[in-house]
């Protein structure tokens, strides 16, 4: 790949970090040596005079200065949690939250869940001991519930604000409000880049506390012509650097686990022809899902004469910093979850990055040591075709469950609710609309009984009122059961490139008339028969670790439902009751076939296609719900079911008129003799 040289970035540099010993010898470093070393060191006594003048303190700096990991220290050892208050900080994704919380037990030198302990959704690591908590923006959006004041926390961190994620939005509202009533509680926003004017402006005009950064220059360097492969072209552009530049490890940025999974193949297929020509190439992944062991792996340091390269998501961005990178790969895309609330479609798809995230991502470079970023697209490209900033999450997803929570909270003026940036009016309304076809609000957009319950599940509303629901189908532990495999974050079936028949026939196997939700229920049941047994995982091609996280899912869930008062039930036969169950959550999410084998969503005829490992993919049922919406080559519908038209009438008498789901029969189109899987999906 020919790439050019455009500009340099500039670096700059603090005095104060003249003497910081040189990157190479990092590894060396004490615990002690690498805290002292980071950038926020210097200013620690000066940061923790301006936390105890001011409740509210915007705090700026350069990612990777220490902010995430140190300042809880500091505030734990001085003093902030001395009352048996906790130091909580909020992070925007799980694989920080816990790996952050890691790192900062083993610089405590203390266990993790002790002292230093995290919270994610379904997954509670902390103990009566803990006095610094990192959690998800999402779970403390959900403590409000029980919770208003937040009166268990001292200090709370609003961390990674930048990232501008929903909860982290509502939760700027929140943490505003309760601060005027809770004089004692210091409240800190903490953000990578230029937003911290805006954060200032938003809370009243709160100080601004920043960070002196220390960068080296990058210098970048785009392709001359666009390249139509960027997997391809990562793998080409890996090599060339392992091969052509000085040491120092490398960074690629990629959209999700299936991307890195291929690339990380097609590097490792490379390097193996290659042989015996090439240095030592270490291949670390880094992704959402990615277990815990594995994580550890890529804060360890490269041997000598090795070269670590790093697959990663968005995640290492700004979130998690993984030093002696030097260089720096950026394809120019990323997963956005996206909502268009003309058609009411939420659909995951892979969209060009804005100008900030290329920069952020070139700045990850120069920490160490003069570093180099390779955009695989032209100069062109990053001008015209890349947005200035990414659109915050708020004004471009669904905001059904957002709503929910805050009406539990009894906010319910929602249109005049403080926002940093506000939705779109028309989010917002139809957000309301959907809770109310799904019972939850009434017609005055009060909450109901059932949406006063259905906001005890930390889940979509679509799901908890499907839970719910079970109970009058006498199905809830199934339902229970589909919801847990559902919330799985990470695939059930294992697939193997050099198995992929043989994984292809054992899913077959678990296929279950009806449809994907009925399958995982097949498969849990299965599993659950053979005693939970990872033998049985491995010799049915199903992830062991995924079904065990279902497991641990389905058990709070069960405690959820009970602490509703639900009666758990379950042992019918027949799937029909099942089905309805879940037709009842998702009667948004349905399609009926229309010409050619196409599917169009009932409401909006938008054309959406079922995704090829489903188990109906050659069936083509006249109705059917599915789970999500993925666009890759198609709008493709994950995790379907097959429904009767006439059951929207019972589940959702107020969303659906007789006329549009209208149908002579209900019986299946002749099966399409010979379909098989497009090339491009996944
Ligand atoms: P910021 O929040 O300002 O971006 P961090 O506190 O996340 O900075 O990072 C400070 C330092 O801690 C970095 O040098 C980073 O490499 C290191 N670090 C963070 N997490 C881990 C980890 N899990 N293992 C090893 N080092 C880590
Ligand atoms: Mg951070």
């Amino acid at each position: 790949i020919e790439f050019v040289q455009v500009l340099r970035m500039p670096g700059h540099k603090d005095k104060k970090w003249e003497e910081s010993p040189p990157a190479h010898v990092k590894s060396l470093q004490t615990i002690q040596e690498t805290k002292k070393s980071l950038p926020i060191y210097p200013f620690r006594k000066d940061l923790i005079q301006a936390i105890k003048d001011h409740q509210v303190l915007i705090i700026e700096g350069e990612t990777g200065s220490g902010k995430t990991t140190q300042i809880p220290q500091y505030l734990y050892e001085s003093g902030f949690a001395d009352d048996g208050k906790i130091i909580g900080c909020t992070q925007p994704r799980r694989v920080a939250a816990m790996s952050v919380a890691a790192r900062v037990a083993h610089e405590m030198a203390v266990k993790l869940g002790n002292e230093v302990g995290y919270a994610i959704r379904f997954e509670d690591c902390t103990s009566q001991r803990t006095r610094i908590k990192y959690m998800t923006d999402g779970t403390l959006h959900r403590e409000f519930l029980s919770e208003p004041d937040l009166a268990s926390y001292s200090v709370m961190i609003i961390d990674e604000a930048h990232e501008r994620t929903l909860h982290t939005d509502i939760l700027f509202g929140l943490v505003k409000d309760i601060a005027r009533f809770r004089p004692n509680l210091k409240l800190l926003v903490s953000s990578a880049t230029l937003d911290a004017t805006k954060f200032s402006e938003f809370f009243d005009d709160a100080p601004i506390f920043r960070i002196p950064g220390r960068r080296f220059p990058v210098d970048i360097y785009y392709t001359k012509a666009p390249e139509s492969d960027y997997i391809e072209a990562c793998v080409v552009s890996i090599i060339q650097i392992h091969i052509t530049q000085p040491s120092g490890d490398i960074l690629v940025f990629l959209t999700g686990q299936e991307e890195i999974e291929t690339c990380q193949e097609m590097l490792q297929e490379r390097v193996r022809r290659l042989g015996s020509k090439l240095a030592e190439i270490l291949i670390l992944p880094v992704y959402a899902n990615l277990p815990s062991d594995m994580q550890i792996k890529i804060f360890q340091p490269t041997p000598p004469g090795a070269r670590k390269v790093v697959l990663a998501t968005n995640i290492a961005e700004t979130s998690l910093t993984i030093d002696n990178i030097v260089y720096v790969i950026d394809p120019g895309y990323a997963k956005q979850n996206n909502f268009n609330p003309r058609t009411g479609m939420e659909s995951l798809i892979v969209v060009p990055i804005s100008k900030a995230s290329a920069n952020q991502r070139a700045g990850r470079a120069g920490r160490v040591a003069p570093g180099k970023c390779f955009r695989l697209y032209t100069a062109w490209a990053y001008q015209h075709e890349l947005e200035d900033n990414t659109v915050p999450e708020i004004q471009r997803i669904n905001l059904g469950n957002a709503v929910l929570t805050l009406k539990a909270l009894g906010i319910d003026d929602l249109m005049h609710f403080d926002f940093l940036d506000p939705p779109p009016p028309e989010t917002l309304i139809l957000a309301m609309e959907q809770l109310y076809a799904l019972g939850a609000l009434n017609h005055r957009g009060e909450l109901t009984k059932l949406g006063r319950r259905m906001a005890e599940f930390p889940l979509d509303p679509m799901m908890a009122k499907m839970l719910l629901a079970s109970e009058k189908y006498r199905c809830s532990e199934e339902v229970a059961t589909i919801a847990a495999m559902l919330s799985v974050n990470g695939a059930i079936f294992y697939r193997p490139k050099d198995k992929i028949i043989h994984a292809d026939a054992a899913r077959k196997n678990f296929h279950a008339p009806g449809g994907d939700h009925l399958t995982l229920l097949n498969v849990y049941n299965q599993w659950a028969q053979s005693d939970f047994s990872t033998h049985w995982c491995y010799e049915n091609f199903i992830q062991h670790r995924s079904m065990k996280r279902a497991r641990d899912v389905r058990e709070q869930l069960v405690g959820l439902m009970q602490r509703v008062e639900m009666e758990l039930v379950s042992g019918i036969t027949e799937t029909v009751n099942i089905r309805k169950a879940i037709t009842a959550g998702y009667f948004y999410h349905v399609a009926r076939l229309s010409k050619g084998g196409c599917y169009k969503t009932a409401k909006h005829n938008q054309q959406v296609t079922i995704h090829p490992n489903s188990s109906l993919f050659q069936d083509l049922p006249r109705w059917l719900l599915y789970h999500e919406l993925v666009l890759t080559t198609k709008e493709f519908m994950r995790q379907v079911t097959e429904i009767e038209s006439k059951w929207l009438l019972e589940v959702a008498p107020h969303y659906y008129k007789p006329k549009e789901v209208e149908d002579s029969t209900n019986k299946k189109m002749p099966k399409v003799a010979g379909r098989s899987r497009p090339d491009g999906t996944n």
